[in-house]
């Protein structure tokens, strides 16, 4: 078993029965992720809804199916990813985070990077955006615009969009959303091309054989 798998493993196991936060007191369980281990492209959403605490699993929900659907425009499947959340438990009644709550939560999200080291991570919305861009800028004016930062010392591509809840009722939005996710593919290769490697300089001029 690859070195980040066990290492996924064994962290969910020990976040498991985390009481870092009150919400531990209402949720049926911890969601601490799912996908791939070693996967290039990842995901963070907001907190897990009803059928992800039920679950166990992010992005079950209306949500979830549209997540699924738009990742397979684009050729992907949820196993080829990794999706995780900024909240690893259900906020009472889906209200949104509590600055304590992400606060007491983020050393989670941070580990699971350290250990995923993903080339590219896609914020879905407000939270998981604001969190991991460090800046206060809402995803109304900065999604679908890709930033170079650091994150568990490594390199990393944030490319933040819509949350896929937000695209749900409103087709306009979809469109939005579809249009960013078009442009995953081409970061993904973005991401993971090597450094380009400078032509080299002609020692001499070339001779110009005049044949007039
Ligand atoms: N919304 C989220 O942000 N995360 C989930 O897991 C489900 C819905």
């Amino acid at each position: 078993m690859a070195a980040a798998e066990l290492g996924l493993l064994s962290y969910a196991d020990a976040v498991a029965g985390c009481t870092k936060c009150a919400l531990a007191q209402g949720r049926t369980q911890v969601v601490f992720g799912s996908g791939a281990p070693g996967a290039e492209l990842m995901f963070v959403g907001e907190a897990p809804g009803f059928h992800e605490d039920k679950q166990g699993v992010p992005f079950v929900g209306a949500a979830g199916q549209l997540l699924s659907k738009l990742l397979a425009e684009i050729g992907l499947t949820r196993d080829e990813v990794y999706i995780a959340n900024v909240l690893k438990c259900r906020p009472p009644g889906n209200r949104d985070p509590l600055p304590e709550e992400i606060e007491a939560c983020e050393p989670h999200l941070w580990k699971q990077i350290e250990l995923i080291q993903p080339k590219l991570i896609c914020t879905l919305g407000n939270f998981a955006t604001k969190l991991l861009s460090g800046r206060p800028n809402g995803i109304t004016q900065v999604h679908g615009r890709p930033q170079d930062v650091t994150l568990g010392g490594n390199p990393v591509t944030l490319y933040p969009i819509f949350h896929p809840a937000a695209a749900l009722y409103t087709p306009r939005m979809l469109q939005v959303l579809q249009e960013d996710f078009a442009r995953l593919p081409e970061l993904l290769g973005r991401a993971v091309a090597p450094p380009a490697v400078p032509e080299p300089e002609p020692l001499e001029q070339p001779v110009q054989l005049g044949l007039f």
